[in-house]
C-alpha cells in the first residue's frame, strides 16, 4: 500500500512560512501585493482564481482582482498588464490561462515584465530556469518538488518519467528533477509504447489531462507517483490523470486528486510573490 503524499499538509506548512515572512516584511511596510486577471467565464478558472484570492488574504497579501468581459480585446488586455506593470502596489500579476480564442497569450505573457512574472512563463524566466539560476520557480513543478522533498525522496540517479511536454508543466518538470540529477525521459501523445516507458520509472509525473490515463500496467512495483491531473467527470467530480484504485496498491508513494499536486502550485504561486516583493524593495 502506498504512502499518500497530502499536498494539503504539505501545503500548509509553506503556506504558514510565507505567512510569517510576510509579518516580518509588513514591519518595514511593504505588502506583498498579487494582480490576478481572468477574462471571460471558464468556471474552473473562475475556481483556481477564486483560490488564490483566498491565499492571498490568508498570507496578508493585498489583492487585486480584474474579471474582465469575455469581449475584452487584446489592446484592452495588454494596457491593463502595462498598467499594472507600472504599478508599485503590485508585484506578481498573473493572467489565469486559458484566455478566450481571439486572445493571443503569448503577447500577454512576454508583456508582462519578468520581474512580475510569478507563474514564471515568460521567456527570460523559462531561459533561468533552464539554466538553474532561476528567481522565480514554475508553480506546479515547483509544488512537486516541494512534495518529494518533504517526503525525503531522493531525485539522484532516480529514473523519472514525465508523461506530457507542456510549457506550463511538462517541461519544467523534466528540467526541475534533471536539476536534482534525475534521469530524465519526456513522453508525449507521439511516444512508441508508452507503457513500456513508464514502467521503468521510479518516479513518474503524470501531465497528461486525461481522467484514469495512468493504469497499473505501466507502474513499476513500488514506484512514487504523482498525479498532476486535474479532470473533471461527467457526475462533477475531480479526477487525476491516474487511475488511483489501481495504481495505489502497486506504487510506494502516491499523491491524491484532489488535495494533492493542486494546493502546492498556490503555495508556490504565494512563494513567488513574497519573492517578487522583496526582490523589488532590493531585500
Ligand atoms: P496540455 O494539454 O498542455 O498537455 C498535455 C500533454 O499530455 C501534452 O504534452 C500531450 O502530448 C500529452 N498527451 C496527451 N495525450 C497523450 C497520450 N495519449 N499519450 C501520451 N501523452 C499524451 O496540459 P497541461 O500540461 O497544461 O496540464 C496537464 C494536466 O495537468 C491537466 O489535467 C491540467 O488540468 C493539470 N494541471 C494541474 C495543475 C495543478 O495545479 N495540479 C496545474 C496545471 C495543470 P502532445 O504534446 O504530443 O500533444
Amino acid at each position: 500500500m502506498a504512502k499518500l503524499i497530502d499536498g494539503k499538509v504539505i501545503s500548509a506548512a509553506v503556506k504558514a512560512e510565507v505567512a510569517a515572512e510576510t509579518e516580518e516584511l509588513k514591519k518595514q511596510g511593504i505588502t506583498p501585493g498579487l494582480a490576478v486577471i481572468i477574462v471571460g467565464e471558464d468556471p474552473a478558472s473562475k475556481v483556481y482564481v477564486a483560490n488564490k484570492e483566498k491565499a492571498c488574504q490568508q498570507m496578508g497579501f493585498a489583492s487585486f482582482k480584474y474579471a474582465l468581459p469575455a469581449e475584452t480585446t487584446q489592446e484592452e488586455l495588454l494596457e491593463l498588464v502595462k498598467k499594472l506593470n507600472e504599478d508599485p502596489a503590485v508585484h506578481g500579476i498573473l493572467c489565469q490561462l486559458p484566455l478566450p480564442r481571439h486572445l493571443d497569450e503569448e503577447s500577454v505573457i512576454n508583456t508582462i515584465v519578468p520581474e512580475k512574472d510569478v507563474d514564471a512563463f515568460h521567456p527570460q524566466n523559462v531561459g533561468k530556469i533552464m539554466i538553474g539560476n532561476y528567481d522565480f520557480l514554475p508553480c506546479t513543478p515547483a509544488g512537486v518538488m516541494e512534495m518529494l522533498k518533504y517526503e525525503n525522496i531522493d531525485v539522484n540517479g532516480k529514473e523519472c518519467v514525465v508523461i506530457g511536454r507542456s510549457n506550463i508543466v511538462g517541461k519544467p518538470m523534466a528540467m526541475l528533477l534533471l536539476h536534482k540529477n534525475g534521469t530524465v525521459t519526456i513522453c508525449h501523445s507521439r511516444t512508441k509504447d508508452l507503457a513500456e516507458v513508464c514502467r521503468r520509472a521510479d518516479i513518474l509525473v503524470a501531465a497528461v489531462g486525461r481522467a484514469n490515463f495512468v493504469t497499473a500496467d505501466m507502474v513499476k512495483e513500488g514506484a512514487v507517483v504523482i498525479d498532476v491531473g486535474i479532470n473533471r467527470l461527467e457526475n462533477g467530480k475531480l479526477c487525476g490523470d491516474v487511475n488511483f484504485a489501481e495504481v495505489e496498491p502497486k506504487a510506494s508513494y502516491i499523491t491524491p486528486v484532489p488535495g494533492g499536486v493542486g494546493p502546492m502550485t498556490i503555495a508556490t504561486l504565494m512563494k513567488n510573490t513574497l519573492t517578487a516583493a522583496k526582490k523589488q524593495n532590493n531585500l
